[in-house]
């Protein structure tokens, strides 16, 4: 078996041990003789693994019983149109921190729906190399939320600090970096992420939502698309993607078991810091346009000196084993996606052959 070091923007890299364990389980799940995948949704077999899923985020995150967890489909994007449809009612407004590509496409859906706007936008050119400061957001205090994207998947950049939003209430598209390290949910009345990057294969959203703030959503839009239906339910309304749902619980049990999220912190952040060394270590040649107090430890970017050297570069490292390192096409130049499930050793295997291109170039 070869596996290549998988750098993809998502669906990206899953632990080794989790795609294991479901390849054991994949013909027969624990002597229930089928697979997971043929389970009905309302069995106790699937019933089991599902209140799982549930209860290793409550226990990892440290979510109270102030929360409702929900597994739901249509991936991040339609939580884009949904948070909106719910929650942004006739009269009020609601502000976005566009930060970068996702944050404004979040924007586009709700303004469709009803009165919105930037609260903050640091772009130039419709490029983005910095999250905003405290004292640049301009917050309505009567807004009906406050909505901001806590890792900029394609420009590469981080909030690594918690914005202050007064009561109104904050919710998190922390679809790139969910679980990358601990946060505090008390902060949020609502966090989502679409599962691909961090926690499992795509398809899926997880949602985090405050009892008292879903109380308040509407309740004359279509039933599927209402969050209380879907908390009634238990996130079985309709049938869920069950595999997905059975892949993010091995997710979360492969985290606890190496050591919950503080664990997991501390090696995103020696990743990280072993690739940004790499790129400030010769700044002549690599160049990361974005701010250093901004700089995402899950999607890090940077350019060569030319266009023919990047393309040489992605194509060279595709040889070498290294996969996924073009940038995205609305920002250009490299980008290596480095979340939880990239293993040190990929991070460090990288480091080695830019210095290895650096003398060819
Ligand atoms: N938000 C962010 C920050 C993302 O990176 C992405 C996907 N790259 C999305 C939302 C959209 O997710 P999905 O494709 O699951 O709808």
């Amino acid at each position: 078996m070869t596996r290549v070091h998988n750098f993809n923007a998502g669906p990206a890299a899953l632990p080794l041990p989790v795609l294991e364990r479901a390849q054991r389980d994949m013909v027969e799940f624990e002597g229930s003789g089928m697979s997971l995948l043929e389970h009905s949704h309302r069995g106790k077999v699937y019933e089991a693994v599902h209140n799982q899923a549930g209860a290793l985020l409550r226990e990892l995150v440290g979510i109270s019983d102030d929360y409702e967890v929900l597994f739901l489909q249509g991936g991040a994007s339609l939580q884009f149109a949904q948070i909106p449809m719910n929650f942004l009612h006739a009269g009020k407004s609601a502000d976005y921190l566009l930060t970068g590509v996702w944050s404004k496409k979040a924007l586009s859906e709700a303004k469709l729906l009803g009165k919105s706007r930037a609260a903050a936008d640091t772009s130039k050119d419709g490029v983005f190399t910095r999250i905003p400061r405290q004292d640049e957001l301009k917050l309505d205090a009567e807004a009906a939320y406050v909505h901001m994207t806590t890792n900029n998947t394609i420009f590469g950049t981080q909030w690594h600090y918690d914005p202050e939003v007064g009561k109104v209430p904050l919710i998190a598209d922390m679809s790139s970096d969910f679980l990358w390290k601990p946060f505090d949910m008390n902060r949020y009345a609502m966090v989502y992420a679409g599962a691909q990057k961090n926690i499992g294969p795509s398809g899926l959203a997880v949602v985090v939502l405050r009892k008292d703030f879903l109380a308040t959503g509407r309740k004359d839009i279509p039933v599927i698309l209402r969050y209380d239906t879907h908390a009634e339910n238990q996130s079985l309304y309709n049938t869920p993607n069950t595999f997905a749902i059975y892949m993010v619980r091995n997710v979360l049990e492969h985290m606890k078991a190496q050591g919950g999220l503080a664990a997991v912190e501390k090696l995103n952040r020696e990743k990280a810091g072993l690739l940004y060394g790499a790129i400030d270590g010769d700044a002549d040649f690599w160049r990361c346009p974005v701010e250093k107090d901004s700089r995402s430890t899950m999607n890090v970017v940077w350019r060569l000196p030319s266009e023919e050297l990047e393309e040489r570069f992605v194509k060279e490292a595709t040889k070498n084993g290294m996969v996924g390192l073009k940038g995205h096409r609305s920002a250009g130049g490299i980008r290596a996606s480095i979340y939880n499930a990239v293993p040190l050793e990929s991070v460090a295997a990288l480091v080695e052959f830019m210095a290895a291109f650096r003398k060819t170039a």
